[in-house]
């Protein structure tokens, strides 16, 4: 993959696609985690001369203006990111967009308005995309690849325009992406993984791939009770998945076949309701009264899995281990996080949840090796799959 570094940039308009795609309340940005981490590769083609052009998208406005996904905010919080101005497009390729890029300086930044505002971005039909991509790729004369958390979809501005321009992968792509390869191939053992988070069927191809590579997996969150019912316990009012459980036994045959230590919790704190204030318990795993509804990790669970994961060389964690949106369900999402934060291993945490629990409940970011800005891309290269924009930066 081409870097920064293989392009001449001064005095040229490159067009960088980001990802910015942050959770807004309103117009108050709530968590600014992506945009922080695309501000190094816009600095660095600004602080080499570039007119630098990004565009990124926000939400699912699916192809129609939606003043509610307005990237405004965005730029308004780079800049401040930046100290500098951002210019802002109120279109993504129209007169707005084609004048603000005109009046751009060698240093200076722009940005496009929400790229999901246009139907070609995400259009299933080729010549839809390619015909979007012709229009966003006529505003510039270079591509950067940076959007990690968008370079699994096969969209306009991902996976057309870098075969428009010539081309590289910003600093975040390529740092993610290192990470990745140290997730699957010649990772240092014990190679420990923690999945939770709500669905198991959000997680089946990784899991898949990940109990040919692994020597444990440790499941919590609400992904846990399908496993559980799948050996036969009771799950009350947890969390179940009732048409994965023939899915999930093969997992667990898969695992018992390859030696892989599959470790479910041992006891849960259930739950008379899903609310922050639910009066709850501590329960044995196998014995989850059939009015209640396991919420966390128990105290148990917690020291096992941590004792999982007391002499791994390579962790990665994606899903929290329980609704850590309520505090009083939170502690076994910390229990982990902290045995991460306590481990000499390689770290790695994957997924927009799991990165907004870190920091929700304050613990340090950096006490992690890498904290991954897209989950779904992560999700996909540990899978096996073929990123279509990686593919797209490779050629
Ligand atoms: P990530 O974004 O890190 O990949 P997911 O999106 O898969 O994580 O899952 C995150 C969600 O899972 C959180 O909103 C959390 O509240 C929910 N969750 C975790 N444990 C449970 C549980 N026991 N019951 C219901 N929901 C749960
Ligand atoms: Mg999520």
């Amino acid at each position: 993959m081409r870097t920064l570094d293989d392009l001449d940039v001064k005095g040229r308009r490159v067009l960088v696609r980001a990802d910015l795609n942050v959770p807004l309340d309103g117009e108050k940005i709530t968590d600014d985690g992506r945009i922080r981490a695309s501000v190094p590769t816009i600095q660095a083609l600004a602080g080499r001369g570039a007119k630098v052009v990004v565009c990124a998208h926000l939400g699912r406005p699916k192809g129609k203006v939606d003043p509610e996904y307005s990237l405004r905010p965005v730029a308004a919080r780079l800049g401040e990111l930046l100290g500098q101005d951002v210019a802002f497009a109120t279109d993504v390729v129209g007169d707005s967009a084609r004048q603000t890029v005109e009046a751009l300086q060698e240093g200076q930044v722009a940005l496009l308005e929400n790229l999901r505002y246009e139907p070609g971005e995400e259009s299933k039909d080729d010549a839809v995309r390619g015909a979007f991509a012709e229009k966003l790729a006529g505003l510039a004369e270079l591509y950067v690849g940076d959007g990690f958390g968008a370079v699994h979809r096969k969209h306009a501005s991902v996976y057309d325009v870098p075969k428009l321009l010539p081309h590289a992968a910003g600093g975040l792509v390529v740092a993610e992406v290192e990470v990745l390869r140290r997730l699957t191939e010649d990772t240092e053992r014990p190679y420990v993984v923690v999945l939770g988070g709500a669905k198991v069927s959000d997680k089946l191809g990784v899991i898949a791939n990940l109990l040919t590579k692994v020597d444990r997996l440790l499941i919590g969150g609400g992904m846990a009770y399908t496993f559980l019912k799948a050996q036969g316990h009771e799950v009350g009012r947890s969390l179940l998945q009732a048409d994965q459980l023939d899915q999930v036994r093969g997992f667990l045959a898969e695992a018992g076949k390859r030696g892989v230590d599959l470790v479910l919790p041992v006891d849960v704190v259930a739950a008379v309701t899903f609310a922050a204030d639910a009066e709850h318990e501590v329960v044995e795993a196998t014995a989850i009264p059939a009015d209640r509804e396991g919420l966390d990790i128990g105290p148990k669970t917690r020291e096992l899995f941590a004792s999982k994961l007391a002499d791994a060389k390579t962790v990665f964690w994606n899903g929290p281990m329980g609704v850590f949106e309520f505090d009083a369900f939170s502690g076994g999402t910390r229990a982990v996080a902290e045995a991460l934060i306590g481990s000499d291993a390689f770290t790695v945490v994957g997924g927009g949840d799991s990165a907004a629990a870190v920091r929700r409940l304050g613990l340090p970011e950096d006490g992690f090796s890498h904290i991954s800005t897209g989950g779904g891309a992560s999700l996909e290269y540990l899978e096996g799959k073929t990123l279509p924009g990686l593919a797209a930066l490779e050629d």
